[in-house]
């Protein structure tokens, strides 16, 4: 594909949950915007409401990119938890031999989904003794204090500021009240644990603050800080972490700092099945391998879960989905049309003028505040405007350079154009074979997989034979044959070509 229009630089304005503004995010050293993503749980598969806020942090990281910001990017994994530990002792497990297979699994998934790599992935349990410092540095400040069974609590009655972040009216908090769940009550502030003292038969850290392991809280706070310094550009995270998780992060941190943690917020709104949240809990859920094995393809659930923006929830459909893969499908057919067409040399201003347009809508639409739905518009007026313009002969060889350059800068962003969805099906296959999940997959991919490229080149190269020989119930035949398969066919002048549906 050809380069990207010499973007210029750009600031993309984010609604900040801090402020309640559209916020400039610009670097403040100059250099790198430094952003902290809370990463996954990994105690089993991720669902597609998990990658929605992953891949809305990608949508954010790549436009950042094409348009001129560094980023020095770092997301946790959390691999240690009340959940892991109660799982991976069921299973007679070192917990981290249970969290690596979900690990590994996470980014292979993210991988098929088009999500790019954080520079840096920093594992829970490869970071105690940071976090152990810490709490000692908020015991040393009086926001720390140790109970009885040696676990270690957070003193919210230390830091009069708790909630700035999430707008919620604390004022009860309650001195002294504690919780030691990850996930509590979402409207009541309580002390909250650092540090979980170890029950008998429990894995644990052994450290100078005693026998246990880390809260879930801290962890972010202690890793997010040694990575991007005490005062970082962006946190971002799904809407549900705002409160207490992300309050709970400023909190701890601050108190040791006395400087703001994170400048900007970032909440990505939930995936909803049939208005209510897609939760574990809930079994309302998809993981992407589920869809996969149904015949979806990776591409198409990305473009799903990133078209409506990261402000409003999206409901999950499967006509949303099929909306998305016809959405591919036309830009894959333009993008091969527009490379493969025989054009006059020149320039039309007319289509020069209409690329230059839609490139600068696109833009817009995403520097304000990720608008991923609008900025998509533009670019399918363009392949209107385009695709009339080439049955009429009038698009020319230096219209086709403009236009795949608009196509290249919306693929940085939305990788949807360039087919790479073959991967992860067969993977998906395969790892359905081994779980014990064929029963799952689709009747129509089993027979699609099945046919391979030189199947198909043979029922084509004996189509064509079969029409010269004028043999054209034969020739239908195959047509239709391939057609089952999965296989389109079209006649053209420069001879047949296929593609798989
Ligand atoms: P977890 O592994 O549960 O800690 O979640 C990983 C990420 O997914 C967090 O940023 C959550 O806020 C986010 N998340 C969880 N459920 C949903 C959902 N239904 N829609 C969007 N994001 C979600
Ligand atoms: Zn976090």
């Amino acid at each position: 594909m050809s380069k990207p229009f010499e973007v210029p630089q750009m600031t993309v304005r984010l609604f900040n949950t801090l402020t309640g503004e559209l916020d400039p995010l610009v670097p403040i050293d100059g250099q790198a915007l430094r952003m902290y993503a809370c990463g996954p749980t990994v105690y089993d598969y991720g669902h597609i409401g998990n990658f929605r806020t992953f891949l809305q942090i990608d949508i954010l990281r790549r436009f950042l990119l094409l348009t001129g910001t560094r980023v020095r990017h770092v997301m946790n994994i959390t691999d240690v938890d009340d959940k892991i530990i109660r799982n991976a002792a069921a299973l007679h497990m070192p917990i981290g031999e249970y969290t690596a297979q979900f690990e590994r699994a996470f980014f292979e998934d993210l991988h098929f989904l088009g999500v790019q790599r954080p520079e840096i992935i920093a594992r829970a349990t490869e970071h105690i003794p940071r976090m152990v410092e810490l709490i000692q540095e908020l015991a040393e400040a009086g926001a720390a204090y140790q109970t009885e069974d040696g676990s270690w609590y957070f003193r919210l009655a230390a830091f009069p500021e708790y909630g700035k972040l999430s707008k919620k009216d604390l004022s009860g908090i309650e001195d002294g009240a504690r919780v030691d769940l990850d996930e509590y009550e979402k409207d009541s502030a309580r002390d909250f644990a650092l540090w979980k003292a170890a029950k008998p038969g429990e894995t644990f850290w052994d450290t100078p603050i005693g026998r246990g392991r880390p809260g879930w809280h801290i962890e972010c706070s202690a890793m997010a800080m040694a990575y991007l310094g005490e005062s970082i550009d962006l946190h971002a995270g799904g809407e549900d972490l705002m409160f207490p998780h992300h309050e709970n992060e400023i909190a701890q941190s601050e108190s040791v700092t006395h400087k703001p943690f994170s400048r900007s917020w970032m909440h990505v709104r939930f995936l909803l099945v049939d208005g209510r949240k897609m939760s574990k809990s809930e079994g309302n859920f998809f993981t992407l391998r589920d869809l996969l094995l149904k015949g979806y393809k990776a591409s198409a659930i990305r473009l799903a879960l990133v078209s409506v923006p990261y402000r409003h929830q999206l409901n999950f459909t499967f006509d949303g989905l099929t909306e998305a893969t016809n959405a591919i499908e036309r830009l894959r057919t333009f993008s091969q049309r527009l490379k493969q067409a025989n054009l006059a040399p020149g320039a039309n201003p007319a289509l020069q003028e209409a690329a230059q347009k839609a490139q600068a809508e696109y833009m817009a639409a995403l520097a304000n505040d990720l608008n991923t739905a609008e900025a998509r518009a533009p670019i399918f007026d363009l392949i209107r405007t385009a695709n009339t313009a080439i049955d009429q002969g009038q698009l020319l060889a230096e219209d086709r350079e403009a236009i795949l350059a608009v196509l290249a800068s919306f693929d940085a962003v939305y990788d949807v154009i360039e087919d790479r969805d073959a991967e992860p099906t067969r993977r998906a296959l395969e790892w359905a074979e081994k779980a014990g999940r064929m029963e799952d997959v689709a009747q129509e991919l089993l027979v699609r997989q099945s046919t391979t490229d030189e199947d198909i080149d043979a029922l084509v190269a004996e189509r064509t034979l079969a029409k010269r020989q004028r043999n054209f119930a034969r020739a239908d035949q195959i047509r239709n044959e391939l057609a089952e398969k999965g296989v389109i066919i079209e006649d053209s002048k420069d001879g047949v070509r296929w593609k798989r549906k």
